[in-house]
């Protein structure tokens, strides 16, 4: 068997399926001048959030974990005129990039980024509308806490995504011991069983391979 290169892979689909982009490109390099790590969400898997915005509507937003803004934009695009989007982020400095990175965009009055532990920032919302999604992207081992707010704060049919939840395969390697792998690889694989027999959600893992290595999403429905 060949070994397959998965970036040329993705490439060769993103040059049919997505086309150059100003304003996301100045937000990529303005994450780097700012030296901010290099982890947010690919283009692929970025107009995957946006298409999904968009399947289900979606007017009410939440994103955990902000970043540089990256998948914010991706996903504040898909919002209608009156829609809304609320982004936790722990570190004021990515927040204050990424919110150069939405204004360069335009998005500056929908999405909005609240400063803090995403924990406690969620246990702080109480809205009057929930949410439609919800997209959860920050530290792994808060991933079971996440999904119990994020339960509360989904309305009833709204979806819930979680992101890194493979891992190149680590979140099933029971051999993994590395102290902060181990700390990653618990989150999820807590997350995992608190779903099973949660008869609130249904959930599948959405396996995704390209520049960023093996790993995926979970597409969870609040029922
Ligand atoms: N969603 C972003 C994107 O695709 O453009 C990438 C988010 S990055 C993978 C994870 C982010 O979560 C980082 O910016 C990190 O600072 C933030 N984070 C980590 N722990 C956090 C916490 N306890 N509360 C809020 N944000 C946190």
């Amino acid at each position: 068997t060949s070994i397959v290169d998965w970036t040329k892979s993705e490439s060769y689909h993103n040059s049919f399926l997505i086309a150059k982009d100003d304003v996301l490109d100045f937000a990529v390099k303005n994450c780097i001048d700012h030296g901010l790590p290099e982890i947010a969400v690919s283009a692929t898997q970025g107009k995957l959030l946006n298409l999904i915005a968009r399947s289900i509507g979606a007017k009410r937003i939440l994103e955990v974990g902000t970043l540089g803004g990256y998948s914010t934009i991706w996903m504040g695009r898909a919002l209608p005129d009156e829609g809304t989007l609320i982004s936790l982020e722990i570190d004021e400095t990515y927040a204050k990039v990424a919110r150069e990175n939405l204004a360069k965009a335009g998005l500056e009055d929908k999405c909005k980024i609240t400063v803090g532990p995403a924990g406690e920032s969620m246990e702080n919302l109480h809205p009057d509308v929930p949410f439609d999604l919800i997209f959860i992207d920050a530290d792994k081992a808060s991933y079971p806490k996440y999904f119990t707010e994020a339960k509360r704060l989904v309305k009833k049919g709204g979806v819930i995504l979680v992101d890194n939840v493979v891992l190149f395969g680590l979140v099933n390697d029971l051999s993994v011991t590395d102290e902060d792998l181990l700390h990653f690889v618990l989150g999820i694989r807590q997350l995992l069983a608190d779903i099973k027999g949660d008869t609130d959600v249904e959930a599948t893992t959405i396996t995704t391979v390209g520049e960023g290595g093996f790993d995926g999403f979970m597409y969870i429905v609040r029922k």
